[in-house]
């Protein structure tokens, strides 16, 4: 969502952000979710390292100007940034996959991604198909990338994500689940990709020859994150899920502050009305 308004921003159209939106890389002091799973992106775009004593998996690598701040992040933490086997994304566009190419070449880490978003991530460019086609920033192409499947399970020692295909924002869209436990509570963890229809360049989530699947997808990838085992959400814009409120009550909760089991229902009913309102407006250009 705040990609968009960035982007206009970046443009000159519009001159300040509204007060919802976090500038992607706004500082943010590394913190512990759960368990074995920490929070290092800065404040407007996710990442999370998913940590054990046989290595890491890092999902998500910011901007393309995150990547020192990540990395700074994962180092305060106590952790070493080639204990990093696996970097996880979620889609292909710049504010979640800019800052990988560099997190790779500091970690030597396998770059895993849904199919359709493994060509853009080695070229750095998206294609005609992507609902933002043509109003997209350049990525640093990044060098090894390897494909998943829908259900496919990330393993490394001890750990175990799963991916969940969940196209609509993209053609190529990924959502991770795995699970966490502190103090004998076991968590199950999201990390939920956007699902916000947004499009430019004239791209109808109505209708569009270029992606023509891209409402029914929404809708379906809305219906399997709200159907997850879900009880700390994080997505790929933390504030569209209400990260930070819930870090504010931290202090008072500790990391049980993170729970929230109806996270994931309402990111995905915030997601859909977000379509609604897109189809709205579309079929109001069309009269
Ligand atoms: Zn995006």
């Amino acid at each position: 969502m705040q990609y968009h308004r960035l982007a206009l921003v970046m443009a000159g159209l519009v001159t300040s952000l509204p007060s919802a939106a976090v500038e992607w890389d706004a500082p943010q002091e590394p913190f512990a979710l759960f368990g074995n799973s920490y929070y290092v992106g800065p404040r407007g775009v996710a990442s999370v390292l998913i940590t054990s004593r046989q290595g890491h998996i890092l999902i998500d690598g910011g901007s393309d100007k995150s990547a020192p701040q990540i990395a700074r992040h994962i180092r305060q933490l106590g952790f070493k940034l080639e204990d990093i086997r696996f970097i996880l994304v979620s889609h292909a566009h710049i504010d979640h996959a800019g800052g990988i190419a560099e997190l790779q070449r500091l970690t030597n880490a396998d770059v895993l991604a849904a199919g359709a978003g493994v060509p853009v991530l080695r070229s750095g460019a998206a294609g005609p198909d992507d609902p933002q086609y043509g109003k997209l920033p350049q990525m640093a192409p990044i060098a090894r990338v390897r494909a998943v499947l829908d259900g496919d399970i990330v393993k490394l020692g001890p750990l175990a994500v799963t991916m969940h295909a969940t196209p609509g924002h993209t053609q190529g869209g990924a959502s991770w689940t795995w699970q966490s436990t502190q103090g004998g509570r076991t968590a199950n963890m999201v990390y939920a990709d956007s699902l916000n229809a947004y499009g430019s360049g004239g791209f109808r989530f109505s209708a569009d020859p270029r992606y023509p699947g891209a409402r029914l997808d929404v809708e379906r990838s809305s219906a399997r994150i709200a159907a997850l085992p879900c009880d700390v959400l994080v997505s790929a814009h933390p504030e569209v899920s209400n990260l930070w409120a819930r870090h504010a009550r931290r202090a008072s909760l500790g990391n049980a502050a993170f729970i929230d089991g109806g996270a994931c229902k309402a990111y995905a009913a915030n997601a859909l009305s977000r379509l609604q309102q897109r189809l709205a407006e579309e079929a109001g250009k069309s009269e």
